[in-house]
């Protein structure tokens, strides 16, 4: 991650969400991508994708087409969006 990222531009860009935990580690989207916004994370036992250049995306939706495990999605995931909108309950 980029000095001064938000941890939040790894799983989001201005029209696309990602859900880490739901990876993988195919890395067909990260050649998909148009713009190199999509990075990998690579370990041993930690494997999968975040948005290494979040600023880079247009919108395209390719990544949402061409991942068969649903990781990226025009909504907010479930699980972060019960975080977020629990406080305003
Ligand atoms: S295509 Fe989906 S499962 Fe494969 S690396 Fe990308 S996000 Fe992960
Ligand atoms: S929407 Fe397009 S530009 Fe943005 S991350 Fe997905 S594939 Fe890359």
């Amino acid at each position: 991650m980029k000095k001064g990222m938000s941890k939040l531009s790894s799983i989001r860009t201005e029209y696309v969400w990602a859900n880490p935990k739901k990876c993988a580690a195919c890395w067909q989207c990260v050649g998909s991508c148009p713009r190199q916004a999509i990075g990998k994370v690579s370990f041993l036992w930690h494997r999968h994708i975040v948005f290494k250049n979040a600023e880079r995306c247009m919108g395209c939706k390719k990544c949402i087409k061409v991942c068969p495990y649903g990781v990226f999605s025009e909504e907010m995931p479930d699980v972060l969006g019960r975080f977020v909108k629990q406080p305003f309950l």
